[in-house]
């Protein structure tokens, strides 16, 4: 039994519906307010981003979603993907703990995102939208939905993080095979981009920034453009649930049940991914499994961020809603890990992190290229910068667990591989990668600029 490697589910294992985390939150839920007003907000200023069922998705309280046929036969080009337990690495360690990984890198994108960018896709498609804009950092979520558009047969307008764009030209090209359009954020195709450029002509850009000019096109398109975005929003986090529901009957044929979960978060959907289905199994079954989100410490937003109503974007156009955050305003230092380069984290996550169901931890970015090429040695898998925080994680809690000599059982979330991100590696190996500082200055002065919202009773 514990000499398997590979464990794969069949076609008819895939899930039929994702789990709605909603329906078991064990706090109520955080109001989401317009940004112009600061009340709660309507479907009517949502309905302007989104199409209704996606709306509908956010705010439903059934545990269970169906997923519709349609998007179920395209999961199936990649998914049940596969969980593998991670002996190599086990032995290199030298660790009682028993490591498995679900590899969510199988997709055509390389990562977890097509799993809602294709749901996302489905639901605007079915309601009648032609076109849809977004951003992207290092450009996974970008080629992701540059996928999913191919295959329903819409348009997309992509605002590449400038950074990234230069970083990481391999992505773009993705993204114009599938048939997208990129422009380097910021831009002067929009009045906040153009504001921007103005006050910074070399702005790096950040994802903020790049969330404010996909909403302004979409907000000014006159209905004809509708938003789309990889992460953070609940029904975000509810499309990913696939990731844990087909991991717990992976679990399940491996004879074994994990005592923690890791993964890393940017806006939190691939760890809430794994994580949810395993919380649910917690609050409704009696497991204990310990649930762990990685971050970069040059982003700590659970760590060292404040719990509070913050705008989901820099223009302050996106909804408010109450989350960890360092604030609108903070701009990330430059580190490989594009998709972990976000100011804030997705309301589920930060309330259950606030009421301690959920632990989190930052590393830095040279230790976390050290976790990332020591699994790549062992496993052959190379992964993204952003899931090697996750691995970081890994390696200590399997290196705790030989210290105290305990047959921990570690399951994590190898959310995506690092094809792109060859820069990012050759920066390590002629070691000049760099750890960043912690931004204090950086992450004070962003907090100087959240809303006043009144608190609610
Ligand atoms: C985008 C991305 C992330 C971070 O986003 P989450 O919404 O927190 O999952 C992590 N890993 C990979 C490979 C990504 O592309």
């Amino acid at each position: 039994m514990t000499d398997q490697t590979r464990y794969t589910l069949s076609k008819t294992d895939l899930p039929r519906t994702w789990y709605n985390i909603n329906a078991d939150m064990p706090m109520p839920p955080t109001p989401v307010l317009n940004p112009q007003t600061l009340e709660p907000i309507t479907p009517d200023f949502l309905s302007v981003l989104f199409p209704m069922e996606l709306i509908m998705q956010d705010v439903s309280s059934d545990r269970y979603i169906d997923i519709p046929e349609d998007v179920r036969e395209i999961y199936k080009l990649y998914r049940p993907t596969p969980m593998i337990r991670a002996h190599r690495l086990e032995q290199a360690l030298d660790t009682p703990a028993h490591i498995y990984y679900k590899y969510e890198g199988v997709s055509a994108a390389g990562s977890h995102k097509p799993n809602t960018a294709i749901a996302q896709a489905y639901y605007n498609k079915s309601a009648g939208t032609k076109a849809l804009t977004t951003e992207t950092g290092a450009g996974q979520w970008g080629s992701a939905l540059a996928l999913a558009c191919q295959f329903f047969d819409l348009d997309l307008e992509v605002y590449m993080v400038k950074i990234s764009y230069e970083q990481k030209p391999y992505r773009r090209i993705m993204m114009e095979t599938y048939g997208a359009q990129v422009f380097p954020s910021p831009t002067d195709r929009t009045q906040f981009g153009k504001s921007i450029l103005e006050k910074d002509p070399h702005s790096p850009g950040s994802l903020g920034i790049a969330i404010s000019e996909a909403v302004e096109v979409a907000v000014t398109s006159g209905g004809a453009k509708k938003y789309s975005l990889g992460s953070v929003l609940n029904h975000v986090l509810l499309h990913q649930t696939v990731i844990g529901e087909e991991s717990l009957k992976q679990m399940d044929l491996a004879g074994e049940y994990p005592d923690v979960i890791i993964g890393c978060v940017g806006g939190g959907s691939n760890f809430a991914g794994i994580a949810y289905p395993f919380l649910r199994q917690n609050l409704l079954d009696g497991q204990r499994t310990r649930l762990v989100a990685i971050e970069p410490t040059a982003t700590p937003t659970l760590t060292k961020g404040v719990y509070t109503f913050d705008y989901g974007d820099s223009a302050k156009m996106a909804p408010i809603v109450k989350m960890y955050t360092l604030g609108h305003d903070f701009v990330p230092p430059p580190i490989h890990a594009g998709g972990l380069r976000y100011h804030g984290m997705a309301p589920s996550l930060c309330a259950l992190y606030e009421a301690g169901y959920i632990e989190a931890i930052a590393v830095p970015q040279l230790a976390t290229f050290d976790a990332a090429v020591t699994f790549t040695r062992a496993e052959g898998i190379l992964p993204a910068p952003e899931s090697a925080h996750a691995i970081r994680g890994v390696i200590d809690e399997a290196l705790d667990a030989k210290e105290k000599g305990e047959q921990r059982i570690i399951l994590f979330n190898l959310s995506g591989h690092g094809h792109f991100d060859m820069g990012a590696y050759q920066a390590y190996l002629s070691q000049e990668l760099q750890d960043y500082a912690y931004p204090e200055e950086e992450i004070k002065a962003a907090m100087q600029n959240l809303p006043e919202v009144p608190l609610p009773s």
